[in-house]
């Protein structure tokens, strides 16, 4: 069955040699009252390599599910451009994104919203092939007992309905159809979220094993730093629709940049966060449809102070590169020294 199931190119149009997934100054805006829009994802540029999993992290409600269904066009993004492969996707029309959502797949929190209660586990997880008509009926059959095993589910799950099955095993047959048609890239939108905490470290451990034997790339959204801190090679902060902070999972870990970032970090326990103490955030992310003027996050920042603060009130501070593996927008770790 793998033979009938390898091609993983999304190819039509032009080609440019780039990473596996670019997304260039994307946007996402809602229509609000009085006039008013609500900009879900503003300006997001980012990269993922082949092979490589990216963390996104950032408060409920900061707009990283909207950028993960923007990339994968399950949202139309309002502005931006999306290369997958090297192909300009973002303006393909549905037929034409048949080829990508063969390769790029999406794994939900809530797997029980996600399957369909009236079909059999064996039909939820074969559905990707007969969409796509990957190989005769007897492939597909075996193919669907292969991501059984993959998922550490047994064989005769086939015949059961999801209900019969615990939270923990849902999310395993999510994750066996996702892999169906044997994707390259999967977004994982808080899919370890709604698990307990024993059964968070067995969906996770299964998903970096999956990603080593089929070579994944992986956009891993998560509000819960210590959970992306596990998987992630590099990991993208977002506030309030913005990325502030890209940089390695280690860099980020050891020495974080953003203000916003080193909060974050200080609420997961010492020893594995570099804080001794937790840094408490002042009040609630703002309305993303009235943001702060200047850098958004100003109305929370604890480490602002004079030296910056018309800047910090006044500009958005750009995303930049900082140092080695890392980027930062924040105007105080640009401040020129006296
Ligand atoms: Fe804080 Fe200013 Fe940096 Fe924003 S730009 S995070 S307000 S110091």
């Amino acid at each position: 069955m793998r033979d009938v199931i390898t091609t993983r190119s999304a190819g039509i149009g032009r080609r440019q040699p780039s990473p596996l997934l670019q997304v260039l100054n994307l946007s996402k805006y809602y229509p609000a009252e009085k006039g008013k829009r609500v900009v879900a994802v503003d300006n997001v540029s980012l990269a993922i390599d082949r092979g490589e999993v990216l963390g996104l992290v950032g408060e409920s409600g900061c707009g990283k599910s909207t950028l993960g269904r923007s990339i994968l066009r399950l949202i139309e993004p309002s502005h931006g451009t999306i290369f997958y492969q090297g192909y300009d996707i973002t303006s393909r029309s549905k037929q034409q994104l048949k080829s990508l959502r063969k390769n790029a797949q999406i794994i939900f929190q809530d797997p029980f919203g996600a399957l369909n209660p009236q079909h059999r586990v064996g039909n939820i997880i074969g559905e990707p092939l007969r969409v796509h008509a990957l190989g005769s009926r007897k492939e597909q059959a075996s193919r669907v007992l292969e991501l059984l095993e993959w998922v550490d589910l047994p064989a005769d799950a086939i015949s059961c309905y999801c209900h019969e099955f615990s939270g923990g095993q849902r999310q395993r047959i999510a994750i066996a159809r996702a892999l169906a048609s044997n994707p390259e890239f999967l977004v994982c939108d808080e899919a370890v979220s709604a698990l307990d905490v024993s059964i968070q470290s067995q969906i996770l451990n299964l998903l970096m094993d999956l990603r080593q034997r089929l070579d994944l790339s992986m956009l891993f959204i998560s509000h819960d730093l210590s959970v992306i801190r596990h998987i992630s090679d590099r990991v993208a902060v977002m506030y309030l629709g913005r990325i502030v902070e890209t940089a390695t999972t280690e860099k980020l870990m050891e020495n974080p940049l953003h203000p916003y970032t080193r909060a974050l970090i200080s609420a997961i326990p010492h020893p594995l966060s570099s804080f001794t103490s937790r840094i408490v955030l002042d009040g609630e992310m703002p309305d993303p449809a009235d943001p702060p003027t200047g850098c958004h996050f100003h109305t929370r920042c604890h480490e602002r102070d004079r030296s910056v603060e018309i800047q910090c009130i006044g500009s958005i501070p750009e995303l930049r590169h900082h140092s080695p593996g890392s980027d930062v927008a924040c105007h105080l770790r640009f401040q020129q020294k006296p």
